[in-house]
């Protein structure tokens, strides 16, 4: 399977949000309010996360952009577990929809729900492998 990596940004302030091999977002953990700096694979599909400290499995957490401090929760929920969802932009146009809560198929960057951003994506995608 070819390594296809996603370009994302601040949805307000527009800065790229990828550093190397990570995606690094802002995070608060909810109940214990502990906060750090997690880092999500780029790569669709790639479930893998570098979290700042240990985060239990199903904890919901908070994410905010590294440059401008927005928080990034949008309103709806995750289709598979309810929890909250957070948005990022594609450098390509688009967004994604990311869901909150650790261990959730809708973690990291596949909780794409919508028919249409998928489409986008998969475009993006064989764009980006030429
Ligand atoms: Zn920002
Ligand atoms: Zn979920």
């Amino acid at each position: 399977m070819p390594r296809l990596r996603l370009e994302t940004r601040c949805p307000y302030c527009k800065a790229t949000l990828r550093r190397g091999e990570w995606i690094e977002l802002d995070i608060r953990l909810a109940g214990d309010d502990r906060r750090g700096r997690l880092g999500l694979s780029p790569y669709f599909g790639d479930y893998r996360i570098r979290p700042p400290f240990d985060i239990p499995e199903q904890s919901v957490a908070t994410f905010f952009c590294p440059h401008c401090g927005a928080d990034l929760t949008i309103d709806g929920e995750c289709a598979l577990c309810a929890a909250p969802l957070f948005l990022l932009e594609l450098e390509s146009g688009g967004v994604i929809d990311v869901c909150c809560r650790r261990g959730c198929p809708g973690h990291a960057l596949g909780g794409i729900q919508d028919p249409a951003e998928l489409r986008l994506l998969m475009k993006y995608m064989q764009e980006a492998d030429e």
